[in-house]
């Protein structure tokens, strides 16, 4: 889902604001139902894996559906238009840095100054890996930025040279953010797979203590429920 926090409450701002005063802002109001028929599409892709009867035709109906391909066709050109607009700006900045004459050097260097965009807990991830991407504005490498949509439950792993006992959880993360340092274009998760960024993967962190306790409560759980089933 590409559910945003800050973005996509304005669905909920109408529907507050309709509840409890009986007004509606048609500009808002216009915005809101873009997203929520964004929001319900994705849905949709998820509840029919499940349930293949519901499906778009059974849940929009032949009379919406064109309106909804419209919809989401308006929100796709607006997306576009935005992101043209960032890389305009990107690429006037670029132009001026190019006046400088600072050589290729200076700039790849620029380039990997690491942004620190990601969630912090991945900087104990062993097995993650930043994520650079192609800028298509400046053509240097700018930095993926990634959060955290998933985490699991805690696993033990035995370390029989020395019988150390150590405890992990997966996470998935996702790419949410792209910087270039040399352009400065920056984009949110909404504009990413316009620019073919997308990303979604698995990595695996040291398990918090709550977790590890957690894990340990369900273990002795598992043992006194085996005990019991072997006296009867
Ligand atoms: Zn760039």
């Amino acid at each position: 889902m590409s559910y945003n926090a800050q973005s996509d409450q304005k669905v909920l701002a109408v529907r507050n604001l309709a509840l409890h005063s009986g007004q509606v802002d048609t500009t808002a109001f216009n915005e809101a139902l873009t997203i929520m028929t964004r929001l319900n599409e994705e849905l949709l892709v998820v509840t029919q894996s499940h349930d293949a009867a519901l499906n778009r035709n059974t849940f929009w109906g032949a009379d919406l559906l064109s309106q909804v391909a419209e919809r989401l066709k308006e929100d796709q050109e607006t997306r576009k238009l935005e992101l043209e607009e960032l890389k305009a700006a990107a690429r006037r900045s670029y132009e001026r840095l190019k006046e400088l004459n600072l050589g290729d050097e200076a700039l790849r260097e620029l380039a990997d100054r690491d942004p620190e965009l990601d969630d912090p807990v991945l900087l104990d991830a062993p097995n993650f890996e930043q994520g650079r991407s192609e800028c298509s504005v400046c053509g240097f490498f700018g930095w993926v930025g990634y959060e955290a949509t998933g985490r699991g439950t805690a696993y033990a792993e035995l370390d029989w040279r020395h019988d150390d006992e150590y405890h992990f959880v997966d996470m998935t993360i996702e790419a949410v953010q792209y910087v270039c340092r040399v352009c400065g274009l920056s984009l949110g998760s909404d504009l990413l797979p316009l620019e073919g960024i997308v990303d979604v993967r698995e990595v695996t962190v040291e398990a918090t203590r709550e977790e590890i306790e957690a894990l340990e409560q369900y273990q002795i759980e598992q043992y006194l429920m085996e005990e019991y089933h072997r006296d009867r």
